[in-house]
Order: C-alpha cells, then sequence, then structure tokens
C-alpha cells in the first residue's frame, strides 16, 4: 500500500484478524504455528454497558476443548499486519523477501511462461503467475473475467485501530448509540492499550476526536482517552467471486478470486487455503509432474469459495437484521469441513474405513518406535505425501522412503484413537497429500500403485 506520503509499506490494519483453526493448521504446517500463538490472544469476552453498567457480556463464541484429532479447535486472534510479517519473516528464512512498490502492469502468456511488466518498467519472466493482489485484482481484470456479485452502497461500517487509556484491555466495550448502532472495542493482541473499533453508525467520521466524542456520548466516560488511530477503513459488503481460478498459466487467489464480508471471518482464511492449495501443485508440476495436476486447483477450489461466500453472506444477512454489531463465529466457519471430496485427485474404494477420501486428514497422538509420543499432523508436516499403512497387509509404495509409516510398528495408535474412531481395517493404507487432505484410501495395491503414479510422477 502507499501511505499519505507517497511512500510504499506493508499494511498496518488488523483487519482479517481471526485466525480459524483449518488456517492455525496450516501455520503449524509452514512452521509459524508458536509465533501465531504467542502474537494473539482468545476470543474476549465483550461487556454491554448501558447507564453506565454492564448489561450483558459474552463471547462470539465460547472456545472448545482440543481433541486428538483437532489440536486448535477455536479461532485465534491476531492483527493480519502481524500475521503477514510472521510470514514474511517466513519467507525470509527461505530466502524470499518480499518487495514493495513492484507492482504488476500488465502480462503476456504463451505456451512456455507469462512475461510480466512491472510499474518500474522492468519485466519478469516466469514458467506461471498467481495474481493474489487483492479484490481490485491487476491480474483478473487483465484476464477479463468477470468478478460477479454485488456491493451494497446502502451499509456501511467504520472500522478502526486505535490505541487507548483508560479501557481494561482484557474485554471487548461495546455501547448502544442514538439510532441503535453499537460503538464496539475489541482488543488486539500485540499491545496493552489497541483495539479495533467498528461501528455501523454511518455519520461516525474516521478520526480520534469524532470517536472520542462519540464514546463520551455513549459512555458517559471522560476518564477514556483516545490518542492514536493507527488505520481506519470504511466497509461495505461486497460480496462477489469469480467463475474462472484459472486461464492458462494464470491463477487468481485470495481476493482477487472472491471477496467476502468480514461476517464469520472467513476471506483471509480462504485465501490462505487457496495458496495453499495451489503451493504443492505448482512445485509439483515444476519439478516434472504432468501439468494436468493444475487443473485440479479450480475443480477443488471454486466450490469451496462459493460455499464460503455463501456463509459469509448468510451470516452478514442475520447481522443486519439483528441488532448485534457482534460478528458470529460458528461451527461451520471453522474451515475443518473443507472437502475435495469426488474431485480429481481423490481415490476411494469405500469399504476400508469410515475415513472419506478428499476430506482433512485428521491429527491423532502415537508413539514412535521408541515410544515417544508423536503426532499424525507431525508426519504430514513438509511438502510431501505421508503413506499410513494400517497393518502387514496394507499396500506399500516402492517410492515411500522416509514419510511411509505402518501403524502397528513405525507408529502406534497407543489407544487406537485412529484405527477405532475411523473403524480402518488391517490391510488399508492411506495417502495424505501435502496440504493434508486425504488423497487416496483402499485396500487395493494396484489401486493406490496407479493412483500414486497418476498424481506423484
Ligand atoms: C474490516 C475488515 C475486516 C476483516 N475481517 C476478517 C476476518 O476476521 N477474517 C478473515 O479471514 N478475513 C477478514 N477480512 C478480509 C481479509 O482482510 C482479506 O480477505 C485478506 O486481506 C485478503 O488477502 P489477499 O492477500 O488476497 O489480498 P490483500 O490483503 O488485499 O493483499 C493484496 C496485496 O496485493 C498487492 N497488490 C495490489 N495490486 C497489485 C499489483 N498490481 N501488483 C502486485 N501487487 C499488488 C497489495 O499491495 C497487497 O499487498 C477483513 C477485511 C476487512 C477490510
Amino acid at each position: 500500500m502507499v501511505d499519505v506520503a507517497g511512500h510504499h509499506r506493508f499494511s498496518v490494519g488488523s483487519r482479517g484478524d481471526g485466525i480459524q483453526p483449518r488456517t492455525l493448521e496450516v501455520f503449524e504446517d509452514l512452521g509459524v504455528i508458536d509465533e501465531v500463538i504467542s502474537a494473539g490472544m482468545a476470543a474476549p469476552v465483550t461487556r454491554f454497558y448501558a447507564d453506565g453498567r454492564v448489561v450483558w457480556e459474552g463471547r462470539m463464541a465460547e472456545p472448545v476443548a482440543p481433541r486428538s484429532d483437532v489440536p486448535y479447535p477455536n479461532v485465534w486472534f491476531v492483527p493480519q499486519w502481524r500475521t503477514e510479517q510472521i510470514l514474511r519473516s517466513r519467507l525470509a528464512a527461505h530466502g524470499v523477501q518480499v518487495g514493495l512498490g513492484a507492482g504488476v502492469v500488465e502480462f503476456d502468456q504463451d505456451e512456455e511462461g507469462v512475461t510480466t511488466r512491472l510499474n518500474g518498467g522492468e519485466t519478469v519472466r516466469a514458467a506461471y503467475l498467481v495474481g493474489a493482489d487483492g479484490g481490485g485484482s491487476t491480474v483478473r481484470r487483465q484476464l477479463a473475467v468477470p468478478f460477479v456479485g454485488e456491493t451494497d452502497e446502502d451499509v456501511r461500517m467504520l472500522v478502526t485501530d486505535v490505541r487507548v487509556d483508560g479501557l481494561d484491555h482484557d474485554y471487548g466495550h461495546a455501547w448502544m448509540l442514538d439510532g441503535g448502532a453499537f460503538l464496539v472495542f475489541t482488543p488486539l493482541a500485540g499491545a496493552d492499550d489497541t483495539f479495533v473499533v467498528a461501528t455501523r453508525a454511518s455519520r461516525i467520521a474516521p478520526t480520534l476526536e469524532a470517536l472520542q466524542q462519540t464514546l463520551e456520548a455513549a459512555s458517559g466516560r471522560t476518564d477514556v482517552r483516545l490518542h492514536e488511530l493507527t488505520w481506519s477503513t470504511i466497509w461495505r459488503p461486497n460480496v462477489r467471486m469469480t467463475q474462472q481460478f484459472r486461464m492458462g498459466r494464470v491463477f487468481l487467489a485470495g481476493d482477487a478470486a472472491h471477496v467476502h464480508p468480514p461476517t464469520g471471518g472467513q476471506g483471509l482464511n480462504t485465501g490462505v487455503q487457496d495458496g495453499y492449495n495451489l503451493g504443492w501443485k505448482l512445485a509439483a508440476v515444476l519439478a516434472g509432474v504432468p501439468a494436468e495436476l493444475l487443473d485440479s486447483y479450480q475443480a477443488e477450489r471454486l466450490p469451496v469459495a462459493a460455499r464460503v461466500l455463501g456463509i459469509s453472506a448468510a451470516l452478514l444477512e442475520k447481522h443486519l437484521n439483528s441488532a448485534d454489531d457482534a460478528f458470529e463465529r460458528g461451527e461451520e466457519t471453522r474451515q475443518l469441513d473443507v472437502s475435495y471430496r469426488g474431485g480429481p485427485l481423490t481415490l476411494d474404494d469405500g469399504s476400508s474405513c469410515t475415513l472419506v477420501a478428499g476430506d482433512r486428514a485428521p491429527d491423532a497422538p502415537c508413539l514412535d518406535q521408541g515410544g515417544r509420543p508423536v503426532r499424525l499432523f507431525n508426519c504430514y508436516t513438509g511438502p510431501h505425501w505421508t503413506l499410513l499403512r494400517f497393518g502387514v497387509a496394507a499396500p506399500v509404495l516402492d517410492r515411500a522412503d522416509g514419510w511411509s509409516y505402518r501403524i502397528g510398528s513405525d507408529l502406534v495408535d497407543a489407544d487406537r484413537h485412529i484405527q477405532d474412531a475411523y473403524d480402518i481395517k488391517d490391510g488399508a493404507a492411506a495417502l495424505i497429500r501435502p496440504d493434508g487432505y486425504i488423497g487416496a484410501i483402499t485396500s487395493r495395491p494396484a489401486d493406490l500403485a496407479a493412483y500414486a503414479a497418476r498424481v506423484m510422477s
């Protein structure tokens, strides 16, 4: 983004601060989960006030305990600027620097690659181009693919990040304004005086003075002082998506492909899942796997984005029709049930267990050969496929060096967490994709070998 002084800088807003459970699992795989956890906080209790006293308090969603298959069951709140910073540092550790000010102006693609011209005048030649350039995507516009949906100009929400003295940072705080809208202060992790302030009241200007005045009028408190506004946006419901996530060698991901209302906290999360789905496929194709693998990106992600967009839009509708300014976060928004069932990368003999190809591969506590605790998620971590074999008769893959585990010897399912939970028969094998979804599950060696030859070689 460009600031008022015309300098390019990384974005500073809290924006997509709700990190969903499935995204936390992705962050574990990417090696940033510890930083994300220490940079964030659980959903705070919000106190609603009237006449100077608390009249109701509660959370968007009550926290639930972790389970053996779901290690991160709750949304975790981290300001988006901080999440982006953590991911940039991780990339830097791999030798990749995220540049500022090098915007795509236009591109041409041919049979071998894509030539992209940047705004400094230089050109970049690459095998593929991924347009992850936000809702106003230049890449999408040049592809001329329609971005179908609607923007509702009648609804307007002011969202700002402010530093506040005199407000308890352990809680959210909400006051009703004249006209029925709420003024909601939600604590932001990372600084004990920073809150995100949101209101649907249309007349409030995005300035410290206007917010201070509104707060004083609503709360009757003059001891609470707002003293720095670090980011603000006027948000309007904009619900759109494209029907094409790929044209030739050019892909669209994140807001460039679908924009969500913030209800349900899905935008950032769906973008992360796009990248997670596409990343390993691009790496595999660049390493020699047939390029048809890339067709599965749109086949898998487009229906998921459409469903998630439907959920966010339905929550928005509910939110606009109720007096509640808090954004509801429910079971279906956790993205743990995202599935690629029936998609082009699934093989399922239907009789080996109750796990289904295309679903997220579960976590489970096991023991290694030395009797030390190890989780199945530890086995999936990294860009490789993982073969889980159940019993001695389970199919083997000759290429499975280092990432094939026989449950019962290499890994002990000590309390039969996985075999019992999913009724897995001895003799079955599951091939887990690099992005943690079940690719194949079968007891038939020939089918497994044919599947592996199709998607891995
Ligand atoms: C008020 C608000 C609250 C939100 N709350 C949530 C929430 O709780 N949970 C959630 O999941 N999501 C939420 N979101 C949505 C979330 O912020 C977005 O979905 C997310 O930022 C999308 O990420 P992105 O990388 O696809 O796009 P962006 O974050 O828009 O990033 C696009 C990047 O591309 C760059 N760029 C633009 N043009 C070019 C070009 N021509 N060439 C090269 N680069 C370019 C931009 O500078 C930017 O860095 C919220 C958004 C808002 C505004």
